[in-house]
């Protein structure tokens, strides 16, 4: 029997993670290969809200991938969605790695050769809908519905500088198959995950948080999706102290909050940490400021993480 291959996206799972992961899973296994989709966190409100409106059930969690007694034993896994060695499950090295699908930066090496599938395209999900259409089936309803949301999610309903018109012809096809609006639904699903109503900041901030290395130097960038910035910032001590904490919790040396503003379409940008300073100079914080609120600045990827690593490179 062969084994089941594991499918998962990154820690802090997003949409992207979850449905990529899933809908691959299932394309995996109407091509007769067992496979499972795996997260390596909880579902965030976004994506619970998908999940139940097409009623699909949550991948199973895990978040260790234990050493076993032969390396014929250790499990297959495909990564969707990431492909960053601190973004991933811990005990990787204990997992053969046979594919990846992505659409992020490229930090990776193996010691086996395997298929690598990286589209600068607006979600993982795009790239999967693909594969389906390469594979000539046609996903089901829910699935679709998974992978429209994905695209929606990452491209900020098309209005990141990441979307690409691939995303755009890509929904609209998923858009017939899931029978869904993407206007009406769209909205619907980015408000039911920008609601940060009575939560704890700590959980907020973790939501979306990822870890990035930039030679040595070890940078948390989180997002947090809001409707309502300018109310969050009434609070901005405390969100500065609970990022300072969350750098002590993660051994990091920094962290860059994005509060992403959907209706002001943009982000203020909050800087904690060793290299703080140089950071908020980098992304023209005027002197004697804190933070900033940077227009049109919708993708951690597009837009902040380039812009870091030029910055960390002089430091
Ligand atoms: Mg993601
Ligand atoms: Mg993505
Ligand atoms: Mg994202």
């Amino acid at each position: 029997m062969s084994k089941q291959i594991l499918i998962m996206g990154h820690k802090s799972p997003d949409t992207d993670s979850i449905c990529a992961a899933l809908a691959y899973a299932e394309l995996k296994k109407i091509s007769g290969i067992s496979a499972k989709a795996i997260r390596l966190g909880k579902i965030n409100k976004e994506t619970r809200f998908i999940l139940d409106y097409f009623k699909v059930t949550e991948p199973e969690f895990m978040n260790e991938i234990m050493g076993s007694q032969s390396v014929n034993e250790n499990p297959d896994v495909i990564l969707v969605d990431h492909n960053e060695r601190t973004q991933t499950i811990d005990g990787i090295d204990n997992a053969n790695i046979i594919e990846v699908v992505d659409h992020h930066r490229v930090v990776f090496s193996t010691a086996n050769p395997l298929y690598y599938r990286a589209e600068p395209v607006g979600s993982t999900s795009t790239i999967i809908a693909k594969l389906y259409k390469e594979k000539n089936v046609v996903p089901t309803r829910e699935m679709a519905g998974l992978m429209l949301s994905a695209i929606l999610s990452d491209t900020v309903i098309f209005k990141s500088p990441t979307c690409t018109e691939e995303d755009k012809i890509i929904a609209k096809e998923l858009e017939k198959i899931a029978g869904v609006s993407i206007d009406v639904y769209g909205k619907d699903m980015i408000i039911a995950g920008a609601s940060i109503e009575g939560e704890n900041l700590i959980d907020v901030v973790k939501t979306d948080i990822k870890l990035f290395e930039f030679g040595r130097k070890k940078v948390l960038v989180s997002q947090v999706t809001t409707a309502g910035v300018t109310k969050l910032l009434e609070n901005k001590k405390e969100i500065q102290e609970v990022l300072g904490k969350i750098i002590k919790e993660e051994n990091a040396d920094s962290i860059v909050l994005m509060l992403t503003d959907i209706v002001l379409s943009g982000s203020e940008l909050l800087f904690v940490g060793k290299y703080s300073i140089d950071i908020a100079k980098g992304f023209d914080t005027p002197t004697g400021q804190d933070s900033v609120f940077l227009p049109d600045v919708l993708s951690r990827k597009k837009q902040i993480i380039p812009k870091l690593t030029e910055i960390l490179s002089e430091v």
